[in-house]
């Protein structure tokens, strides 16, 4: 289990993390999404104890960061942002240092790094220098360092940055595997990857939490954001319709040819507005050419959300 509390970080002035909550259970893959500079590395640091919030705390496992910062750790796999390796050695040289440097000895060390290659797919390289490997196989390796000590949690830093299609399909299909097992938290700016891989989501934006929930529950949240496309013919230009009962704005209004015009508007939520605009359209004399209902994706929702932020 862990538990985030108001949790804040500063550097110098700015604030990169602002009073940020939330608790995943084990076994949960969770996803950390927002734009560059959300915070995602940052709170990922925090909970693997490599640097102090500013304020706030977190507990890993009931234990607290500021405590217990070494059993944390024993208890937490970090693939970090980039996968950082030591390019000189070769994948079974660095395997081997980061076992040691797990304090793992003897047999359970052979055991464990077999385990590992065998479960990142890196049979074909271990004997292959770090600076010859694709990219691909260079955060496979990253992986297997961080599940070398066999940790029930996994904090994976945009684990398929920089690959390339079929890597990224291989990653996630890695992580889904690892994920049965273990707590994961991975950050990504990437929505797919969360759709993907992960069964909640946390939207970041300016370091504060903007959305949490899984992929289909934040979608359902914002029920209110429905959207009602309609194509309407016409010879006057469609006034009024925001004053129409259940509508709640116009968004977009054009018109792609003459006589024919495109409008966009949003909906209150079970309002039963579409009954009221088609008697509107009808009314006012427009033949409804169509008229789509629309709810946000979860692509243009984190556009909405992070923009929102912004302004
Ligand atoms: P990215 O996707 O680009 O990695 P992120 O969501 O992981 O972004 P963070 O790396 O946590 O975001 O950074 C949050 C904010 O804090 C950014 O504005 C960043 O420039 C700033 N920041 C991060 N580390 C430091 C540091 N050591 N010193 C000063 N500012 C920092």
């Amino acid at each position: 289990m862990i538990e985030v509390s108001n949790l804040g970080k500063r550097y110098g002035t700015l604030e990169a993390i602002r009073g940020v909550n939330f608790s995943i259970k084990p076994g949960e893959v969770v996803g950390l999404l927002g734009p560059n500079g959300a915070g995602k590395t940052t709170i990922m640091k925090i909970l693997t104890c490599y640097m102090f919030p500013s304020f706030g705390t977190a507990t890993v496992n009931g234990w607290d960061i500021f405590e217990r910062p070494l059993e944390i750790k024993k208890l937490v796999g970090y693939l970090p942002e980039n996968a950082p390796l030591y390019m000189d050695l070769n994948v079974l040289e660095y395997l081997s240092f980061m076992a040691e440097s797990r304090s793992l000895k003897g047999n359970t060390k052979t055991e464990r790094i077999e385990w590992a290659v065998e479960e990142c797919g890196l049979k074909s390289v271990v004997y292959r220098g770090i600076d010859t490997i694709s990219k691909g196989f260079r955060q496979r390796t990253g992986l297997a360092q961080a599940i070398l000590h066999d940790p029930e949690i996994l904090i994976l830093d945009e684990p398929t940055m920089g690959l390339d299609p079929n890597q990224i399909i291989e990653i996630r299909e890695l992580i889904k595997r690892l994920g049965k097992e273990k707590t994961v938290i991975l950050s990504t700016h990437i929505l797919r990857e969360v759709e993907a891989t992960c069964g909640r989501v946390l939207i970041l934006n300016e370091g504060q939490i903007v959305a949490k929930g899984s992929p289909e529950e934040i979608n359902r949240e914002m029920k209110g954001e429905v959207f009602l496309d309609l194509l309407l013919k016409g010879d006057r230009e469609p006034a009024g319709i925001d004053r129409v009962s259940g509508v709640r704005d116009l968004l977009k209004s054009s018109s792609p040819a003459e006589g024919l015009h495109q409008l966009r508007i949003a909906l209150l939520p079970d309002s039963g507005a579409e009954e009221a605009v088609f008697d509107w359209a009808v009314k006012e004399g427009y033949k409804i050419l169509s008229m789509v209902p629309k709810r946000l994706s979860l692509e243009e929702l984190f556009i909405k959300l992070t923009r929102e932020g912004r302004e």
